[in-house]
């Protein structure tokens, strides 16, 4: 019997990643993606306006705040979050839907969303990467050029917040060196698959096959 058929019949894999903002995430979530296509992604629904170049129903559902609390009372959402005074939420249908036909699936969420996700989803691997040092830290958010001063000491303060909360993860990543924190978080994943969990019906198959 091959690897792809017990591969086939296992449930999906949510694959949670955490980070503060500068650390490194959108780089390794790429390269992840990238390595493995078959990932499905998680389109959440958010309060705040499109930037440019994003899509509504692929960066995300683009709703008003009226219709977000609306669809909070209705236990629309698997998580949910304010973050910088807009909400995010994660809608669970989807997200049953797809971990239930075995596809795995990536979440790019806050930490607050994913403390509520891993009482959802369980069996979900969460990640949080780490800067090396909060002057490294630093120095990346400057180096990418995407943000004004303000908005560098309020990510750099949040991040202090963020890592205080972390100690709860499976999984910490310093992302240090890139290779190398790739190869962990390709690991964690790798190992997540083989979880006995997600396979309930293998060992049968084994012993009746
Ligand atoms: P995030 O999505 O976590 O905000 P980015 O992926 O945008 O972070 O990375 C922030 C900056 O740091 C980018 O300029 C990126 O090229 C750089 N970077 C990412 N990982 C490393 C690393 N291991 N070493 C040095 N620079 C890195
Ligand atoms: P941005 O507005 O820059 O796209 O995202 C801001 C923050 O919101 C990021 O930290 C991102 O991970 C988080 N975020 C995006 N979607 C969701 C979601 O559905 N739930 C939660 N809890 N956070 C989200």
């Amino acid at each position: 019997m091959s690897e792809t058929f017990s591969e086939n019949r296992r449930a999906g894999i949510p694959l949670v990643i955490c980070a503060p903002s500068g650390t490194g995430k959108t780089t390794l979530v790429q390269r992840l993606r990238s390595e493995f296509p078959h990932f499905g992604f998680s389109v959440s629904c958010t309060t705040r306006s499109p930037r440019t170049g994003e899509v509504d129903g692929r960066d995300y559902h683009f709703i008003s705040e009226e219709e977000f609390l609306k669809r909070r009372e209705q236990g629309y959402f698997a998580e949910w979050a304010q973050v910088h005074s807009n909400y995010y939420g994660t809608p669970l249908a989807p997200v049953r839907e797809m971990l239930d036909s075995g596809r795995d699936m990536l979440f790019d969420i806050d930490v607050q969303g994913a403390a509520q996700l891993s009482l959802t989803l369980p069996r979900g691997r969460y990640v949080f990467l780490l800067p090396p040092s909060m002057s490294e830290l630093e120095r990346r958010l400057r180096s990418r050029g995407t943000d004004d001063e303000t908005s560098i000491a309020r990510r750099l303060a949040n991040a202090k917040q963020e890592i205080q909360q972390a100690h709860w993860f499976d999984v910490w990543i310093v992302n240090d060196d890139l290779e190398r924190a790739y190869d962990r978080l390709r690991a964690v994943y790798l190992t997540a698959t083989l979880a006995p969990t997600l396979r309930p019906g293998l060992a049968t198959s084994i012993l009746e096959g």
